[in-house]
């Protein structure tokens, strides 16, 4: 599958949570891990993080080792997709016999298809207001006598709920460059953005262990937080991104 899944996007139909479709991915299917090849992946913040954990590595190990890393035409940013290996572009988390080795902690993306998630923000309003459209990649057999579910159902069932929450947090990054009307990023804030949003371990080190001023300002309960919980550091480092690089003169970098 050379092409990205917006290729395959159905936009005829918006589903919301109560909304239904029919989908099975079985390993009886020809087609089972077929998908796992040629892949545009882009990894979000947290799908790095579950992934450099499950394998027990440093981010930036995991970032050397498994991806890729470019300016995005669109949004000017930094944007780290997973590099498929050999001959046949495989996914490298795919194994012969075994299937996908990550599975517990495969990428949002994976989880998501058939789903593609659209999630609108508005300046007037808190929150996100999300909907879904349904990818029919033309190989994939899941939709032959696939088992209903709704679009809540499936997201329960693949575990999408903290995915979305975290990949929500990243999307507040993007609404305020927008805000902000800053189209590129220098090298520089490039190199911050990277490491806020992609390399945890590195920005541990930098915040927590080097001197450092935005920790000084910080409250000890937030620094007491953040040293015990990655999830929430992986938080307040994205925000914290938000604020350095879109939102001068803000001091609130909430977890
Ligand atoms: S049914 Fe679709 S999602 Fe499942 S293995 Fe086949 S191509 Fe992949
Ligand atoms: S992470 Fe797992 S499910 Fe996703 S493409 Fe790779 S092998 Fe397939």
């Amino acid at each position: 599958m050379s092409q990205g899944p917006e290729a395959y996007i159905d936009k005829s139909r918006q589903l919301k949570d109560e909304d239904t479709f029919c989908f099975s991915c079985t390993p009886d299917k020809s087609c089972f891990t077929n998908c796992c090849y040629d892949l545009s992946l882009i990894l979000m913040p947290y799908d790095i993080f579950r992934l450099k954990n499950h394998l027990g590595m440093k981010s930036a190990d995991f970032l050397k080792r498994y991806t890729s890393v470019y300016v995005g035409q669109n949004s000017g940013l930094p944007v780290v997709s997973l590099k498929m290996e050999g001959p046949y572009l495989k996914c490298p988390f795919l194994e012969e016999g075994k299937g996908c080795i990550v599975y517990k902690d495969r990428p949002g993306a994976c989880r998501t298809y058939p789903l593609a998630r659209m999630a609108c923000r508005s300046q007037d309003r808190e929150g996100v207001e999300e909907f879904y459209y349904i990818v029919r990649e033309p190989d994939c057999e899941g939709f032959q006598d696939g088992k209903e579910w709704t679009v809540r159902s499936w997201k329960e069932n693949e575990g999408l709920e903290q995915y979305n929450k975290m990949n929500d947090i990243f999307g507040e990054i993007l609404q305020a460059k927008t805000v902000a009307g800053i189209a590129y990023l220098n090298a520089d804030q490039i190199d911050i953005f990277h490491m806020g949003c992609y390399d945890i371990d590195s920005f541990h080190q930098y915040f927590l262990e080097g001197p450092n001023l935005d920790r000084y300002m910080e409250s000890e309960d937030v620094i007491e937080v953040i040293s015990n919980d990655e999830e929430a550091l992986l938080k307040y480092s994205v925000r914290l991104v938000k604020k350095k690089l879109f939102q001068a003169g803000c001091s609130n970098c909430s977890l």
